[in-house]
């Protein structure tokens, strides 16, 4: 079910950095279907808890976020507007939001960031291009396994890795920030040796920029989805993955022994995990912004 609303604000700010502090959600649930997604928490706050087909779309984002980012206060931070949801899952196919919604940037001169699994973004490569010339876009991509038989079990309705990849060089190539999440590695399914190494491989290869590297968590109802999913395809797993997950985090052992072996692929491939912010966060500004 997809179901238009309306949003009274759009941008948000959260204390945890990675590509920067302010968010913009375009849609709340996500069609991609991955089984160990995070953001299924998400959804408790609303009248459905089935965050992979009940997916709300925020029609007037590109409204709101042209009002908010042209507001006197604004210093014009990066903002992300994949945060908790694809915002090139399949429900953009049919409503077209993001092409209004870099229009809304490109009015603004305000840098972009968007993190996305699917190649449906090349859609809009030329506004993208046209942002990048005044305001820096910083393209994201996450990945998981590059085998296509366990991609299709675990993000089923997102797009092919090494078609994300492609996609991450073409951003490249027009001059966009890129970098790569190589996460979740998830344990007995996607932390073999060839997976890792031929990901950090490509990376290096295509020059996407930084990778950085992390293990499947299981917090909440994650954990259930993702065990559902265990045993209907990998029922053998079940017990490892009950001693390996007694918290929400892999045991320390595990993620011990991964950190050693991503720290290998990166002096193997001189790859670092860098990614520094395009400006400044001035936290001032989260105080006056909405006053
Ligand atoms: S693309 Fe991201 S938000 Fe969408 S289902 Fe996958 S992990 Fe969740």
């Amino acid at each position: 079910m997809f179901k238009e609303t309306t949003a009274k604000t759009i941008l948000y700010y959260h204390e945890q950095q990675f590509a920067t502090n302010w968010d913009a959600n375009i849609y709340r649930g996500c069609g991609h279907n991955c089984k160990y997604c995070f953001a299924q928490y998400s959804h408790k706050y609303l009248e459905t808890t089935d965050f992979f087909n009940d997916i709300f779309v925020k029609s007037n984002a590109p409204e709101l976020l042209y009002k908010e980012l042209g507001k006197k206060e604004w210093d014009k931070s990066p903002v992300n507007v994949c945060g908790i949801s694809d915002c090139y899952q399949p429900a953009e196919a049919e409503y077209e939001i993001m092409p209004k919604v870099i229009k809304s940037f490109i009015a603004k001169r305000n840098p972009l960031v968007i993190g996305t699994k699917s190649i449906l973004i090349l859609r809009d490569i030329d506004l993208i291009k046209e942002l990048n010339n005044i305001a820096e876009v910083s393209i994201i991509i996450s990945v998981s396994t590059l085998d296509e038989a366990k991609r299709k079990l675990i993000e089923p309705d997102a797009s092919p890795t090494i078609e994300r990849l492609k996609m991450l060089k073409r951003f490249k190539e027009i001059g966009c920030k890129t970098s790569v999440l190589f996460m979740p590695i998830i344990p007995y399914i996607s932390d073999d040796q060839e997976n890792l190494d031929e990901v950090f491989r490509i990376t290096k290869e295509f020059n996407l920029g930084s990778i950085n590297a992390w293990s499947l968590h299981l917090r909440g109802n994650t954990k259930k989805v993702f065990y559902d999913f265990l045993e209907t395809n990998f029922a053998n797993l079940l017990p490892e993955y009950r001693k390996l997950y007694k918290k929400g985090n892999v045991s320390k052992e595990y993620s011990i022994n991964l950190q050693k072996r991503v720290k290998a692929l990166r002096d193997k491939y001189q790859l670092h995990s860098v990614y520094k912010s395009t400006r400044p966060v001035n936290k001032e500004i989260q105080l006056s912004l909405f006053n």
